[in-house]
């Protein structure tokens, strides 16, 4: 026996969830972070509600049938484009512009009227069942395809919850197409299909409350008026044993307290946001900088010798010295002092590293600012005996 279900109470079962979901998505929208393409994908769901009360009050022989056929049919050929268009600019895709999204409904629309195929079923549910395919088959792909630039947990899910939908829809269109096509079919298509657009609503919550959390870690991780890391994030960035061929540096401004004392403390702010992107673009990638202190910044060489080491350091403390800081008080210049601990043999922690840095700027500072000073030129004694314990 085949387990059969009711179309109408299908469908306004799932025009009640499309409900749900548009005002859920809406809300959604209201408090994200980044809620681009969500207002319209609420508006796709409400305009698939409203889609399927037409089709569902067709069935009761309630409206005329031209009004529920084209009518259903032209909602249908709207929410679907903007549904794509949405999830696409909600994955941080290039918007689709309105006229080529209007374009492909009021198209339709027009062939409708002057044919009028959609007053019948199955070349109404084929043209339909098409643009649904299409438009979900192309937003699971721009879903998909952003994982790498923004890899969430809830992406996979939501692009697979707009594959099925698509398969679905694909499914049916075959049926439709080879004229095999069962009431009780459309009313499971439907069925799944609530199931489909339930979960891409909730994966679209769950992915904007993923970027939420993302944000607050980026901001509680960044000093906000350099925009390098701050203290927290090297802490989270500095393995527990600095490994041999690693470089420790602290990098300090030069007379910046008479930079604030005579071109104001603005233009000191503006110096200091200068310097560290200057030294951000001098590193690589990989590189970790971070503002240690007031103007005191320090940077963690991965996988770098000692030459390699000092190369860096020499380079960043010329890259300053070039600068030429547009301020209110007019351009402005810096320099910085460098000190610089190598790392030959594994095994210090970071605060001994840190100290034998600090004591090479201390040299540099002495011998006269901008200026890079590495640990191995100063005295034997200034190394802590304990340098290469853990
Ligand atoms: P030295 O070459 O010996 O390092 O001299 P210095 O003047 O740079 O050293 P000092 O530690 O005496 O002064 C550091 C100054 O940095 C003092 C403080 O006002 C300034 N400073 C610290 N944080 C900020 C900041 O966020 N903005 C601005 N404008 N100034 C800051
Ligand atoms: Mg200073
Ligand atoms: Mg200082």
């Amino acid at each position: 026996m085949v387990f059969s279900i009711h179309l109408p109470t299908v469908l306004l079962v799932y025009k009640t969830a499309l409900a749900a979901g548009a005002v859920g998505i809406y809300h959604v929208s209201r408090h994200s972070c980044r809620p681009r393409g969500l207002k319209p994908l609420a508006l796709a769901y409400l305009l698939l509600a409203l889609g399927a009360e037409l089709a569902a009050r067709g069935e009761y022989l309630a409206l005329p049938p031209w009004l529920w056929t084209h009518g259903s049919l032209l909602l249908g050929t709207v929410a679907y484009p903007l549904f794509w268009a949405s999830m696409r600019a909600f994955s941080g895709r290039r918007t689709i512009p309105i006229k080529t999204l209007i374009s492909i409904p009021a198209t339709l629309f027009i062939i409708g009227v002057l044919t009028q195929f959609p007053l019948n079923n199955l070349h109404r549910a084929g043209v339909f069942h098409a643009t649904a395919t299409v438009a979900l088959l192309l937003a699971s792909w721009d879903v998909w395809r952003d994982r790498r630039v923004e890899p969430q947990p809830s992406r996979g899910p939501l692009a697979a919850f707009l594959l099925l939908s698509a398969c679905i829809y694909a499914l049916r269109l075959g049926f439709i197409v080879s004229e095999s096509a069962h009431a009780s079919g459309f009313a499971w298509a439907f069925y799944i299909q609530m199931f489909c657009h339930f979960g891409v609503a909730l994966m679209v919550a769950a992915l904007s409350s993923e970027r939420a959390s993302e944000r607050l870690e980026q901001l509680a991780h960044t000093d906000a008026l350099t925009g390098v890391g701050n203290r927290l994030w090297l802490a989270s960035r500095l393995p527990s044993q600095l490994p041999a061929g690693s470089a420790v540096m602290l990098i300090d401004l030069d007379h910046f307290k008479r930079t604030n004392d005579m071109h104001g403390h603005a233009a000191g702010d503006r110096v200091l946001a200068a310097c560290a992107q200057c030294l951000r673009s001098q590193l690589r990638e990989s590189d970790v900088l971070a503002r240690f202190g007031g103007e005191e910044f320090v940077v963690y060489l991965p996988d770098t010798p000692a030459d390699a080491a000092g190369v860096t350091a020499q380079r960043l403390c010329d890259a300053v010295a070039r600068l030429n800081v547009a301020t209110d008080a007019g351009p402005l210049g810096a320099t910085v002092s460098i000190g610089l601990a190598c790392i030959r043999k594994a095994g210090g922690n970071w605060t001994q590293w840190q100290h034998l840095a600090d004591q090479a700027l201390y040299e540099a500072k002495r011998q006269g600012r901008n200026r890079v000073v590495a640990a191995d030129q100063l005295p034997p004694t200034a190394e802590p005996a304990d340098a290469s314990k853990p």
